[in-house]
């Protein structure tokens, strides 16, 4: 089923298709922002892509969490650790390794470890 390309990462409160920039993954979503109406339990420290979980659990409202914006480029990614890394703000996985001295060493490691 092609959809229509204008609808990937519209940041469209409503949802579309998610796609990650630098994995390619291409999914659907179902709310963008930071409070999710079909979990109102949580609010995000960034607004993301979030997809409801098409498999609950125990009846609960899960969702999935599938990315956001580089906060440097502004580049859509997933939440793969080979995509992006969050720190403060998402970033990915490219302008994490440009900068990769301005991150902790913990982080560090990730990114070396996941940028070949
Ligand atoms: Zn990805
Ligand atoms: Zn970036």
């Amino acid at each position: 089923m092609a959809a229509n390309s204008d609808d990937i990462n519209t940041q469209n409160e409503k949802g579309g298709i998610f796609e990650c920039g630098l994995c390619g993954l291409h999914e659907t979503y179902h709310y963008y922002g930071r409070q999710p109406p079909f979990h109102r339990a949580v609010t995000f420290m960034e607004e993301c892509y979030i997809a409801k979980d098409p498999f609950p659990s125990d009846g609960g409202c899960s969702f999935l969490l599938l990315g956001s914006e580089c906060v440097s480029c502004g580049q859509v990614v997933c939440q793969a650790n080979s995509c992006s890394v969050f720190y403060a703000h998402r970033f990915c996985l490219k302008c994490a390794a440009a900068n990769i001295g301005e991150f902790p060493s913990e982080i560090q490691q990730r990114i070396t470890k996941n940028s070949k």
